[in-house]
Order: C-alpha cells, then sequence, then structure tokens
C-alpha cells in the first residue's frame, strides 16, 4: 500500500475521474461501482465504467475494457507512456489486456481481495513478460475505495458468473 500523497497532483485528478466513472456506474446505471480513466501526457484520452449488468448483461464490459476500447486508435503506440488509474485493482481479463497492448502504468484505488488480477504476475507466458510488466501502483487509497469494492463484491455475487467462483 502507498500513500495517496505520494501521488502528482494529475495523478490523483485522475483517480477522482474513475472515481466519478464508479459513482455514475451505480447510481445511473444500476452496474458495479467501477471507473476507470487512461491518461497520456497529462490528459485524459480514455474512460470508462462498468457496463455489465445494464443494458444488458455483457461479461465483457468491465470499466477497464471500456476504458480501453475508448482510446483513440492512433495512440496505441505510445501505450507504454499510457497510465491507467482505476477504482479497483484490476481482474485477471483486464490486466491480462493491459499487459498485452503494453500500457505501461496503472494506478488502482483498492485491493480485490478475492479476485485481484496482480497474483497472476509472477506466471506469464513468455509473450507478455517479455513486452514488459507495467509498473503497478496501488491500493493507493483503501480507505476511500474500499466501499466500492465491498459493493461492487456483493453484486457480483448475484451475477451468472459468481456459479463458477468462490464468490457465490
Ligand atoms: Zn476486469
Amino acid at each position: 500500500m502507498m500513500d495517496i500523497d505520494l501521488l502528482s497532483l494529475f495523478d490523483r485528478s485522475c483517480l477522482d475521474s474513475a472515481e466519478l466513472m464508479a459513482k455514475a456506474a451505480l447510481q445511473k446505471n444500476r452496474n458495479l461501482p467501477i471507473g476507470c480513466v487512461i491518461a497520456l501526457d497529462g490528459r485524459i484520452i480514455g474512460q470508462g465504467a462498468n457496463a455489465v449488468i445494464h443494458p444488458q448483461y455483457n461479461p465483457m464490459r468491465h470499466a477497464e475494457m471500456e476504458a480501453m476500447q475508448s482510446v483513440p486508435c492512433d495512440l496505441w503506440e505510445q501505450a507504454k507512456d499510457m497510465t491507467l488509474y482505476t477504482t479497483l485493482e484490476p481482474c485477471i481479463m483486464c490486466l491480462s489486456t493491459i499487459i498485452l497492448h503494453g500500457i505501461g502504468r496503472i494506478v488502482f484505488g483498492a485491493h480485490d481481495v478475492k479476485g485481484g488480477g496482480t497474483a497472476i504476475l509472477g506466471h506469464l507466458p513468455p509473450c507478455y513478460a517479455n513486452g514488459g510488466v507495467p509498473k503497478i501502483v496501488g491500493p493507493v487509497a483503501p480507505e476511500r475505495f474500499d466501499k466500492y469494492y465491498a459493493l461492487a463484491d456483493r453484486m457480483f455475487a448475484e451475477l451468472p458468473c459468481a456459479v463458477n467462483t468462490q464468490n457465490s
């Protein structure tokens, strides 16, 4: 864990934006309260909110996947210089996609005790590991973001995929 005060002002403003996405996911669309933004050269170039439950069940629509899909195609060559900010430690699907496409840095708010993807970092196949594992900073503010995780965890238990995990 690290102190959020050690992050730059821009880092903290990006985390604020990710938190707004998480709140909107829950309050506006009744999805899991998880939000994400992606930044490059001091500006936000992508953002996403969890959309797994509404408008219809879609297992792919994690906040990080939504944010990566919103990044303009011509910027991907600069992936190493991007930072992905997410309110919750990425799952293995999202973390794998982040690594495969070379995003250089991840900052996350809360640790995902049950499903956090960082558990796989020591076990990557060569094509992932050789590309360089992103710098991972987090959990940076559990006192602020753990409440979203607790709620997301309860909502996850109601999803079809929960029967296939120890989360049911
Ligand atoms: Zn995910």
